[in-house]
C-alpha cells in the first residue's frame, strides 16, 4: 500500500493539446519537492499503443527511454529533468497497456467469473497503478498527468478514475486544469477566457470540479481575467495561476512560486508546510538569463515536413542536454537545425558547417539523408570541427572512418545496404530473430547497460570513472569483426560492454582532432539541468575552445 496520507494531484488539459501540461506538472512537482515533499510523477497516455516505442517521433515527439527499458512519452523526460529522479515503467501507462493487463487477468480467471465491465475495472486498474508507483517512490504526493484534452472521448476512463478516487478520499485529491487562454486583438494581448469556461463545464459534466486553473497564455493573466475565471469556473481567485510563455522552461517553477502556488497546494491538501529551497534552481535561472557569450551548435538531421515545432519535440532531450551543458559553461546556446539532404544535392553547402563551434548528429533510422550526414561527419573530421554523434550519429561516424580512413570504400550499415562488402555496422544475432518474428514492440536493445571506459581517453576524462551506465535504443551495433582493423587505423574504442563484445563509445585521439566522439547509447536521456551530462559538457567545452 502507498502511504496512508498520500496526496494525489491530477493534471488535465483544457481547450487543446500542446498547452504544456507536462511542463506544468513537472513544475508543480519541482516546487513541492523544493518544499521537502517526496514526489512521484506519472503520465497516462490515451493511446492504444502499449508503449511509445511504436509511435513515430515526428508525429508524437521523442521516444524517451528509461533505465528499465520502458519506451515512453517525452514528458517523462521533463519529469526526470525537473525532479532529478530516475523513473521506472511504473510511472507510465497507456490505454493499451491497461487493457492488456485487464484482459490478461480476465483470461487468467482472476475476476472470479464476474462480468468484467469497463467501469469500474479499467479505472480501478488505473488507480492501482498510481498507488503502486507512489509506493515504489515512497511518495508523499503523487502527480498524475492525464494525456489528451477534457471533452474528448479517449481519456474519459481516466477522468472516471479521478472521480472514483475523489469519492473515496475527498480530502486527498486535487484536480488542476491547464487550459489555453487565447489572445486576440491587434497586439495579441486581449485574453479570452470563454474556451476555458467551456472546458470547466466539460469537466463538470464528468463529475469533476477543478481546484486550480493554470491559464496558459502568451502573457500573464491580469486581475480582471483572474476574477472572471474565478467567478465563471468556481475557483478562488488565488487558485487561478498565471502560466505565461517563457524564454526558458526552467523558469516555470519560479513563476508559479511568484503566485504562491506551493502555499496554495499545501493548504488545500492539508499538508504540513515545510521550508522552501529553490536556491540552485534560481541560480540556474540567473545563468540562463545573464549568459551573453554564445556557443553555436549545428544539429544535422533529415528534413521533416511537419515543421520546426515537431522537430524540436522529436529531439527535445538532445536540445535540453546541449542547453544544460552550455549553461554550465555560462554560455548562451544557439542551436540550429541543418538538413543533411542539402549536402547530398550540393557538396559546397558543407562549407556552412564552418560557421558552427560544434556539430551533433543525433539518433535516427533508415536511409534518407544518410549520405549527407556521412559527408558532414567527414567534413568535421577533416576540418577539425568538434563532432558528437549520438547512436546513429556514432554508427555513421564509424562508416565514414571505415570508408575514408581505413580504405573500406563501400562500408555501410546493413540497416541500409544488406549486401555491403563491409558491414561495419551490423545486426546482432539476438536482434535478427526479432526482425524475423515481425513482433517489433520493445525488441530493440533498450534501457540501461553498463560500459567500461578506457583510461586516458576523452570519454574517461569526461566521466572520471571506469564504469558507467547509459541508456540505449537501437538494433544495430559496431561489427566485432572490424574492431581490430579500425583500431589499427587510429579509431579508439574508449567504451565497451564489460564483456568487450559491444562497442559503446568511439573517438579519435586528442592529437588528431579536438573532439570527435560518438556513443552507441543516448547520453542526452540522462542530462539534467543541474547535472549536465559529462560528454555533452566536454563536447560544448571543446566547441567553446574552437571559438577562441
Ligand atoms: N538505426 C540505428 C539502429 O537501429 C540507430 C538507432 C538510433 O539512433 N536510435 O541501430
Amino acid at each position: 500500500m502507498p502511504k496512508r496520507d498520500l496526496k494525489y494531484i491530477f493534471v488535465v488539459g483544457g481547450v487543446m493539446s500542446g498547452v504544456g501540461k507536462g511542463i506544468t506538472s513537472a513544475s508543480i512537482g519541482k516546487i513541492l519537492q523544493a518544499r521537502g515533499f517526496s514526489v512521484a510523477a506519472l503520465k497516462i497516455d490515451p493511446y492504444v499503443n502499449v508503449d511509445a516505442g511504436t509511435m513515430n517521433p515526428t508525429e508524437h515527439g521523442e521516444v524517451f527511454v528509461l533505465d528499465d527499458g520502458m519506451e515512453c512519452d517525452q514528458d517523462m523526460g521533463n519529469y526526470e529533468r525537473f525532479l532529478d529522479r530516475d523513473l521506472t515503467r511504473a510511472n507510465y501507462m497507456t490505454t493499451g497497456s491497461i487493457y492488456l493487463e485487464v484482459i490478461r487477468r480476465e483470461r487468467n480467471l482472476e475476476y472470479g467469473g464476474k462480468s468484467v465491465s469497463v467501469v469500474p475495472y479499467i479505472p480501478l486498474e488505473v488507480i492501482a497503478r498510481i498507488n503502486r508507483a507512489a509506493r515504489l517512490a515512497a511518495a508523499d504526493v503523487v502527480l498524475v498527468e492525464v494525456g489528451g484534452t477534457v471533452g474528448e472521448y479517449e481519456n474519459i476512463l481516466f477522468l472516471e478514475a479521478i472521480r472514483i478516487l475523489r469519492l473515496k478520499r475527498p480530502k486527498d485529491v486535487l484536480v488542476a486544469l491547464v487550459s489555453s487562454i487565447p489572445a486576440l486583438g491587434a497586439g495579441g494581448t486581449e485574453l479570452k477566457t470563454k474556451p476555458t469556461q467551456h472546458a470547466v463545464r466539460n469537466l463538470n459534466g464528468v463529475g469533476l470540479q477543478p481546484d486550480l486553473i493554470f491559464g496558459r497564455a502568451p502573457v500573464p493573466l491580469d486581475a480582471k481575467r483572474k476574477e472572471k475565471l474565478s467567478l465563471m469556473c468556481g475557483v478562488a481567485e488565488e487558485d487561478v495561476i498565471s502560466a505565461p510563455n517563457v524564454e526558458s522552461i526552467y523558469d516555470v517553477p519560479l513563476n508559479f512560486e511568484k503566485e504562491k502556488l506551493s502555499d496554495r497546494v499545501i493548504a488545500k491538501l492539508g499538508l504540513r508546510s515545510r521550508r522552501h529551497d529553490l536556491k540552485e534552481w534560481r541560480a540556474l535561472s540567473r545563468v540562463v538569463h545573464s549568459a551573453r557569450k554564445e556557443v553555436r551548435i549545428g544539429v544535422v538531421g533529415k528534413y521533416f515536413d511537419s515543421g520546426d515545432f515537431m522537430l524540436a519535440d522529436s529531439y527535445i532531450s538532445v536540445l535540453e542536454a546541449l542547453k544544460h551543458a552550455a549553461h554550465s559553461w555560462k554560455r548562451k546556446p544557439v542551436i540550429e537545425w541543418i538538413n543533411s539532404e542539402e549536402f547530398e544535392r550540393d557538396p559546397h553547402a558543407l562549407k556552412s558547417l564552418l560557421s558552427y563551434d560544434g556539430i551533433v548528429i543525433p539518433g535516427g533510422f533508415g536511409s534518407r539523408g544518410v549520405e549527407g550526414k556521412i559527408a558532414a561527419i567527414r567534413y568535421c573530421r577533416e576540418r577539425r570541427i568538434p563532432y558528437f554523434g549520438l547512436c546513429y550519429g556514432m554508427q555513421l561516424a564509424v562508416i565514414e572512418f571505415s570508408r575514408h580512413v581505413a580504405g573500406l570504400r563501400r562500408a555501410n550499415t546493413t540497416e541500409i545496404d544488406q549486401k555491403t562488402p563491409h558491414p561495419v555496422i551490423d545486426i546482432m544475432p539476438e536482434q535478427k530473430k526479432n526482425l524475423a518474428a515481425k513482433d517489433y514492440g520493445a525488441t530493440m536493445r533498450l534501457g540501461a547497460y553498463p560500459a567500461s571506459l578506457r583510461e586516458g581517453t576523452i570519454a574517461f576524462n569526461a566521466y572520471r570513472e571506469p564504469l558507467i551506465s547509459e541508456r540505449h535504443r537501437h538494433r544495430y551495433e559496431v561489427n566485432p569483426d572490424y574492431i581490430k582493423k579500425l583500431g589499427e587505423h587510429g579509431m579508439v574504442f574508449s567504451g565497451f560492454s564489460p564483456d568487450r563484445r559491444l562497442m559503446e563509445i568511439v573517438e579519435l585521439p586528442r592529437n588528431k582532432h579536438p573532439f570527435f566522439l560518438g556513443t552507441q547509447f543516448h547520453p542526452e536521456l540522462k542530462s539534467r539541468p543541474l547535472r549536465p551530462h559529462p560528454l555533452f559538457k566536454a563536447f560544448v567545452g571543446a566547441a567553446i575552445k574552437r571559438k577562441k
